[in-house]
């Protein structure tokens, strides 16, 4: 996006960035544990309610205005993959809640009182093929009892509440895969050690990720949200903000690779002059900035589709993957530049090479979006 947007938005942020230096990350990356103290400063200062309308709490600002919010943290070598989350996960209770849901926890997930940071898809045999999913909410009474297992499931420890979503029907059983899938939310101060167990996952990078077991979880059936058997589009909905918004931290990451290889090619010197004099070493930065340019006009581009209440599914799709290939990019020219240092973790370079990696798998993989762009927009034929 167009590093001009929402200024007064990008300083305060940068500001806020600059009291959790490399040093803050690279501790927290040595022992994985959560940048608590990094999110209850964002939260306080406003920034993870930007998308919660006004009339509950929030500053009702557009996604436009959170991808500036995203992309300045990660350019100042932060991470916002801790409490993304808490920005978009809350748009499903926006868009198909009830009243009475919406006024039960959009304030308090606006004042940051209840953390939504955790929004539960993946399975480990479903994979990408979510109409798959086999985690299930039987109602009895004026409950769901759920039995299942997700994998990949960000921040659930640290988070007060969960969008999880699971079959009410059996896929043989519904009239289309699609039907059957219902969205339930979990309080997960009372589900853990009560039909919930998380167990974390460690991970290449710091992410808080983990694998949740249910067995005869009881959520009561107020915990709906919108319609029974109708919880996949409501998901649908919610992923083309997450894919922007993680398309603009993508944007950020590149940035920061690009300034700090352009900074380090200014001041190395090898054979008597600036490393940077090279056409080898300048000119792979160069082309990392046009990349990553083009990357960011399709953000742009996305995020106002989007705040238009557009379709934007295959912008949204386009934005994120020319993102995480343009970061990732750059974050290999950033390491190369380094040389040696690349490698050392006080340059923070290879904490963020790792960290940038995870955008071309999650929160979808890069072939995922070229069959969608291939069937979709192109009308090949699909091969699976
Ligand atoms: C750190 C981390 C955090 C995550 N956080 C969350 C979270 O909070 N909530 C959540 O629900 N999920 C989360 N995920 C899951 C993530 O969204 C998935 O890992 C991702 O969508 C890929 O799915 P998969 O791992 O099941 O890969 P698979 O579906 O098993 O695919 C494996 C590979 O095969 C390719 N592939 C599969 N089918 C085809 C095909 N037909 N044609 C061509 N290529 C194909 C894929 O592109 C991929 O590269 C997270 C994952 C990670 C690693």
């Amino acid at each position: 996006m167009s590093e001009q947007s929402h200024p007064e938005i990008r300083e305060a942020v940068r500001k806020l960035c600059a009291d959790f230096p490399g040093e803050y990350w690279r501790a927290l990356d040595r022992d994985r544990t959560y940048p608590t103290e990094f999110v209850r400063t964002l939260t306080e200062a406003g920034f993870l309610s930007v998308l919660i309308p006004e009339e509950y709490g929030g500053s009702g600002l557009g996604l436009s205005a959170a991808t500036a919010v995203l992309e300045e943290i990660h350019r100042s070598g932060c991470n916002g993959g801790a409490c993304h989350a808490q920005m978009y996960t809350m748009g499903t209770i926006l868009k198909h809640g009830s009243a009475e849901q919406k006024q039960r926890y959009l304030p308090k997930i606006a004042t940051g009182e209840i953390r939504l940071q955790a929004f539960g898809v993946t399975e480990p045999t479903a994979g990408t093929d979510t109409t798959r999913i086999s985690t299930f909410a039987r109602r009895v009474g004026d409950r769901y009892i759920v039995n299942g297992q997700k994998i990949w499931i960000s921040r659930a420890e640290h988070s007060d509440l969960m969008v999880l979503l699971c079959r009410t029907t059996a896929r043989e059983d519904a009239a289309r895969p699609a039907d059957g899938m219902s969205v339930l939310l979990v309080d997960m101060r009372e589900a853990v050690g009560n039909g919930l167990t998380i167990r974390p996952i460690r991970t290449m990078l710091n992410h808080a990720t983990t694998e949740l077991f249910f067995d005869n979880l009881e959520v009561p059936v107020e915990n709906l949200v919108g319609e029974e058997g109708r919880g996949f589009r409501y998901i649908l909905d919610g992923m083309n903000a997450e894919r922007i918004l993680i398309a603009s931290e993508c944007i950020g990451d590149g940035r920061f690779f690009i300034d700090r290889a352009s900074a380090y090619a200014k001041e190395r010197t090898v054979f008597g002059r600036a490393i940077g004099e090279n056409q080898g070493i300048q000119f792979p930065i160069a082309r990392n900035y046009v990349q990553l340019s083009a990357a960011a006009l399709m953000v742009d581009h996305a995020a106002a589709l989007f705040d238009a209440g557009q379709p934007c599914g295959t912008e949204a799709n386009m934005a994120k993957m020319l993102a995480s290939e343009a970061s990732w990019a750059a974050a290999d020219t950033c390491i190369q530049t380094h040389g040696g240092f690349g490698f050392a973790e006080e340059y923070d370079v290879e904490r963020k090479f790792r960290e940038t990696r995870l955008y071309q798998v999650a929160p979808i993989s890069t072939n995922l979006i070229l069959s969608h762009v291939g069937t979709h927009v192109l009308g090949m034929p699909k091969s699976f």
